[in-house]
């Protein structure tokens, strides 16, 4: 069978089920234990699974369902790390959190999520893809007191993030994705080795790869601080052409009801786009006209086959049935596309 063109996504995060962890909160705590928290995991992917499948997603993903926040819940599984220690830092420049500490050298013991990955796999017949935090946002995410260098922990992070991304790739993975929201803040540090250490991390991988940059959830300090970067954002100006220059496969980022000028994307000749054409950070659920507007606005720079409509950001802010609403809205949009273009 020939892979429609168009071919629907999301960037990685779906609501939990009520039962495994409190809804609508980042970092919320899990409600099962011990075995009945690793089948609660299992049964939780099965139904983001049927959730995607049913509303006709191509690519699928696991949802986040197993980890409790796409950074802390990888960092919690290497070594060097003490969670017993918890510093309050600032992230990303606006928001502080309270995270853990590096007290001693970094090192990846055991696989972090190949098991999930190869359930994941089992699961479905469906391309899988399976999200990673890229190093420069695990950088952010945690306080160091011990490399005393950003850039020299972002190595040693990309080193182990590259180790679990060969092993997933292994275990089935179609698409590893590197979350990457850091790279709108530190345009420095992407500069001079935010973007070498990305590709260290995705060195060798024989899956396509994807790094997803964005402005955040729509979490209330995501929310002000978009309210202060003025009516057009071309933070991306400087990073598209880096990205395009990189061996990363695909960019996602958000577009609708974002400032972003979307012919910004005509930057990445070349790469796969995904472009987020449903909004994360309000209930309002999209129609399938409003989704189609984005992805035809897209298409002026991108090919068709190029261009992967996906959501904006992760939808674990959501609750689970305005999720689905939106996947559902997601690909009624782009069926309207897809139609026109005489793909359907
Ligand atoms: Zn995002």
């Amino acid at each position: 069978m020939t892979q429609p063109i168009l071919q629907t996504t999301i960037v990685g995060s779906l609501p939990k089920p009520v039962w495994l962890a409190e809804a609508e909160k980042l970092w919320a705590p899990w409600k099962l234990e011990g075995e009945t928290l690793a089948e609660g995991k299992r049964d939780a992917v099965r139904l983001v699974l049927r959730d995607q499948e049913n509303a006709g997603i191509d690519i699928v993903s696991d949802g986040e369902q197993t980890r409790r926040h796409f950074v802390t819940t990888f960092i919690e599984h290497l070594q060097g790390v003490d969670f017993g220690q918890i510093r309050r830092v600032r992230i990303r420049d606006r928001y502080d959190a309270d995270v853990p500490v590096v007290v001693g050298p970094i090192a990846r013991q055991q696989p972090v999520y190949v098991e999930d990955a190869r359930f994941l796999r089992a699961e479905t017949t469906r391309p899988v893809k399976f999200t990673l935090p890229g190093p420069l946002t695990m950088v952010d995410t945690l306080y160091d007191d011990h490399y005393h260098s950003r850039e020299k922990l972002a190595w040693e992070f990309a080193r182990i993030l590259n180790e679990e991304a060969r092993e997933l790739a292994a275990a089935g993975v179609d698409v590893i994705q590197f979350d990457e929201p850091a790279f709108n803040v530190f345009f420095d540090e992407v500069r001079t080795w935010g973007i070498q250490t990305l590709e260290r991390a995705a060195e060798g991988l024989p899956c396509k790869t994807a790094v997803h940059i964005c402005y955040g959830y729509g979490i209330k300090a995501n929310n002000d601080w978009k309210q202060t970067l003025g009516a057009e954002w071309r933070q991306y100006e400087e990073t598209f052409p880096l990205l395009q220059a990189s061996a990363i496969d695909q960019v996602s980022l958000e577009c609708h009801n974002s400032h972003v000028p979307i012919e910004l994307i005509g930057l990445l000749e070349g790469k796969d786009v995904l472009v987020g054409a449903i909004d994360v950070a309000t209930d309002r659920v999209e129609t399938p006209e409003e989704v189609a507007a984005t992805i035809r606005s897209a298409l002026n720079y991108v090919a068709p086959e190029k261009l992967y409509p996906c959501t904006n950001c992760g939808m674990v802010p959501l609750t689970r049935e305005v999720a689905r609403r939106k996947l559902r809205a997601l690909t009624a949009g782009v069926a309207l596309v897809r139609k026109e273009l005489g793909a359907s």
